[in-house]
């Protein structure tokens, strides 16, 4: 492994100027797993003319040729599928199994986005004027800074660096302090699959608003592409807004999970303690408010209790379902709304507080919670709780839960479950989210648009419209 020398600046793997350092530290214990550059604004300036260099050859090669780099990522990275999970693991805490996933799915925009480069298309229109005629042609926007969270620290790098590349686009990447490692590794697949020198280019810091200033400012970059909380994400797109970069923002949720009473509430329990738990509840996706009808709240509750009590909570490497928070400000976060909640009348059905016992003290583990009666007044109802706490909330009828769903500012996931077709797809018109799963916790993949409305961002990743986040539009109109 990489110490140090984890910048990948212009085709070269090089140290910080003054030689800093930050450590790596494995979650569920606090131990040291190795120590990433601590690049400051001259390393990423340096990094921005190196892709800024770099447009001109790599817009020019064939959609073919850029297509060829991405399909050899692709296999690379599933060929490395299990180092790269147990990393992920180390580094950012999830359980094994998930950590295999994320690597696929990761590597599923590498093949999707090779695909995306050939079908790069422009259009001819019927002009209003005879002796005249409209182009439309689609172009790389040039360099493009990118920062990303620790989450998800790989698929939340490829979805961005695949249709960048693909589009003919050159960046620079900036991954979160907790996860540089992950990021070190596909940056290592991308120099083996062939990626010229320059075209995408590793940050990594410890000081991410000095390194961001210039990849949010510089005029030679031309686009920012953001995943991460609304509250950095609305920073940035300011600083950004002083020459009118083009923007992609995929921020936090708050999603609604919406049971009604002809779903049936153990099938669905079991749906909402999947998406709820996932990664501990450190996703974008997780529910933060579940409705359930008022008819079927106690054996939904019932199954929900039942299936978190079997959950096992440990390192992710051991067979667990549940790992540890990324940090002691997340489990603050979570034992705070939990707090609140209980203050203010809801009930603890299960969970509610740190895990302390041998060998997980050391990590941020929280046991999974589920807490019943939760209002409006509590600050689960409105923040983002990015922790392992269900909240429920019982409903009447449809009007009131379409009006409670989408009662947030946030908009990216959102779910229901009725068997009642006409009313499912109500719902999914109705609901203001960029995100609908039918009787479905898993709305995402490679080939489909994932982004929010709202505070939860603009623009989309994944599908035919992720690489559009990459391309100009211009228009070329000709008289003959
Ligand atoms: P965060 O906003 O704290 O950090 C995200 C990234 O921004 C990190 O790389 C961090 O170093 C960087 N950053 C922080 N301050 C900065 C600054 N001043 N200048 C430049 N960069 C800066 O978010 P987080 O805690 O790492 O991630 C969790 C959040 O991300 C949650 O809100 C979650 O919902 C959201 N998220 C959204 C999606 C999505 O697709 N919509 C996916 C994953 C995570």
């Amino acid at each position: 492994m990489r110490q140090g020398d984890t910048l990948y600046i212009d085709g070269e793997w090089t140290a910080a100027d003054r030689g800093g350092t930050f450590p790596v530290t494995d979650p569920a214990n606090g131990t040291e797993i190795g120590r990433a550059a601590d690049a400051g604004r001259a390393e990423t300036e340096r990094a921005i003319a190196a892709a800024q260099a770099a447009f001109p050859g790599w817009s020019g090669r064939t959609a073919y040729e850029r297509a060829a780099v991405l399909d050899t990522a692709h296999r690379l990275m599933t060929e490395q599928c299990e180092e790269l999970a147990q990393l992920m693991t180390r580094e950012q805490g999830k359980s094994l199994k998930a950590a295999r996933n994320e690597v696929k799915y990761a590597a599923d925009f590498l093949s999707w986005f090779a695909e995306e480069a050939k079908r790069v298309y422009g259009a001819t229109l019927p002009s209003n004027r005879a002796g005249h005629r409209f182009f439309v042609l689609r172009q790389p926007l040039g360099v493009v800074s990118a920062i990303t969270p620790w989450n998800y620290p790989v698929s939340m790098i490829t979805r961005k660096v695949a249709p960048a590349i693909a589009a003919g686009c050159t960046m620079v990447l900036k991954p979160a302090e907790q996860t540089p490692l992950c990021a070190v590794a596909v940056f290592e697949i991308l120099a083996e699959a062939g990626l010229p020198a320059g075209v995408a280019n590793l940050v990594t810091t410890g000081r991410p608003a000095e390194v961001g200033e210039p990849l949010v400012t510089s005029p030679a970059v031309r686009k920012l592409t953001f995943t991460g909380s609304t509250q950095v994400g609305k920073l940035l797109a300011g600083q950004a807004a002083g020459d009118m970069k083009r923007l992609s923002m995929e921020l936090g949720g708050h999603a609604p999970f919406v049971v009604f009473d002809d779903a049936d509430p153990v099938h669905a329990a079991k749906g909402a303690a999947l998406v709820k738990f996932l990664n501990t509840g450190q996703a974008c996706i997780c529910p933060n408010r579940i409705y359930v009808h008022r008819s079927i709240m106690d054996p939904f509750a019932a199954a929900l209790v039942d299936r978190v009590k079997r959950l096992k909570i440990g390192r992710g490497d051991g067979g667990c379902d549940i790992g540890p928070l990324v940090d002691e400000a997340a489990l603050a976060k979570v034992q705070r709304q939990v707090a609140d909640a209980t203050a203010k009348g809801a009930r603890l059905l299960v969970g509610g507080e740190r895990v302390l016992d041998e060998g997980l003290a050391q990590g941020q583990f929280f046991a999974p919670t589920v807490l019943a009666d939760v209002d409006s007044t509590m600050t689960i109802y409105r923040e983002e709780t990015f922790g392992p706490v269900a909240a429920l909330i019982p409903f009447d009828d449809e009007a009131e839960a379409i009006e409670l769903a989408n009662d947030t500012e946030y908009g990216l996931a959102s779910y229901v479950y009725t068997k009642d077709l006409a009313r499912a797809l109500r719902f999914a018109e109705a609901l203001q989210f960029g995100i609908v799963g039918v009787n479905d916790i898993n709305p995402t993949a490679a080939a489909a648009p994932f982004g929010g409305v709202g505070v939860s961002g603009l623009g989309r990743e994944g599908g035919a419209q992720g690489i559009d986040e990459y391309l100009d539009v211009k228009l070329v109109g000709i008289s003959i």
